[in-house]
């Protein structure tokens, strides 16, 4: 069974900032209408289950996110629980919290215990401004060990204009796993583009994992999807899926720590399994030792369930 543990969905204008979104739009369309916004930024889920039917993804965790003030977009968890009742058997969530703002650990105590959410995420210290070591985090962080949820953090740095890339610092995660060695938690698109550090990080603590998901994205596998953000040049070698994946299947071994996700709507659930499943030929094309199948196989089918206990446990 594959999960698409990191997709997204939101609604236009009800989750935006509109200010904070027009200075991270480039200048040719701050004068767009409100119907051209709409029509670039929502994003219901049917978009989402659409493109489901046509992979072999089973069921999809759905992401929260709190980036108003530097990204413009801040999704409510009433909405993403929403989502979920509507639709159990194929989705499930993350409630997303700001967590140096009081009240954050009650909300997620909430969210988990009275809306259902298995997971807490997906967090941005640069799209949020705060370090995820900073103690006033501590007892959010302790409410998710408790619960036994795992943190989903887009732990590196992040485009927004307004956002502070000093908070995406990797070495962060490092402390919180060490004050924390029980609280799962999952760095996204493996720490764009801190790489090398992510890697070092899920490779020290048994407690830390990684999601590779937009990558596929960004290395220019989903042609469609990708104009809208990026040039369609040879940019995609250095975050270039394939090689990474080796890196940190091959080089530092961590096949058992690497979880599958598509980052919708940056990236779609059948060209992102596919990506993973075409790995060892474009491997062999370009001289490289393949990656053993099975080492494929845990990160779409076996590996989640570690990390999200609640959907493994309810065999959801
Ligand atoms: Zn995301």
């Amino acid at each position: 069974m594959i999960l698409d543990c990191h997709m997204h969905s939101w609604r236009y204008p009800r989750h935006f900032r509109r200010d904070v979104m027009l200075a991270n739009q480039p200048a040719r369309r701050r004068s767009w209408t409100e119907e051209q916004f709409r029509q670039m930024w929502e994003l219901p889920v049917e978009h989402y289950l659409e493109e489901m039917k046509a992979s072999d993804v089973s069921r999809a965790l759905l992401l929260g996110l709190k980036a108003g003030p530097t990204l413009g977009i801040e999704v409510d968890n009433e909405y993403l629980a929403g989502l979920v009742r509507e639709r159990p058997d194929v989705l499930a969530w993350a409630c997303c919290v700001t967590p140096t703002e009081p009240g954050a650990a009650a909300e997620v105590e909430r969210c988990v215990k009275e809306l259902g959410a298995v997971a807490l995420g997906e967090l941005g210290p640069v799209y949020g401004s705060y370090r995820l070591d900073d103690t006033r985090c501590f007892a959010v962080w302790e409410v998710a060990r408790a619960l036994d949820v795992p943190l989903v953090i887009h732990a590196g740095p992040a485009q927004a204009r307004w956002g502070h890339l000093k908070y995406g610092d990797l070495t962060a995660v490092d402390e919180v796993a060490i004050q924390f060695p029980d609280l799962r938690i999952v760095i996204c698109h493996l720490g764009y583009n801190r790489y090398e550090e992510a890697a070092f990080v899920v490779a020290k603590h048994e407690n830390v994992y990684a999601d590779i998901s937009w990558l596929p994205q960004l290395a220019g596998f989903d042609r469609r999807a990708l104009s809208r953000y990026l040039p369609q040049v040879e940019y995609g070698w250095y975050h270039l899926v394939h090689p990474l994946l080796y890196y940190f299947t091959q080089t530092f071994g961590l096949t058992d720590k690497l979880v599958w996700g598509t980052d919708f709507p940056a990236g779609a659930p059948a060209k992102g399994i596919e990506t993973v499943l075409g790995v060892n030929r474009w491997l062999k094309d370009h001289g490289l030792p393949p990656i053993p199948e099975q080492s494929l196989h845990r990160l779409l089918h076996e590996n989640w369930r570690k990390v999200f206990t609640k959907l493994a446990d309810a065999g959801r």
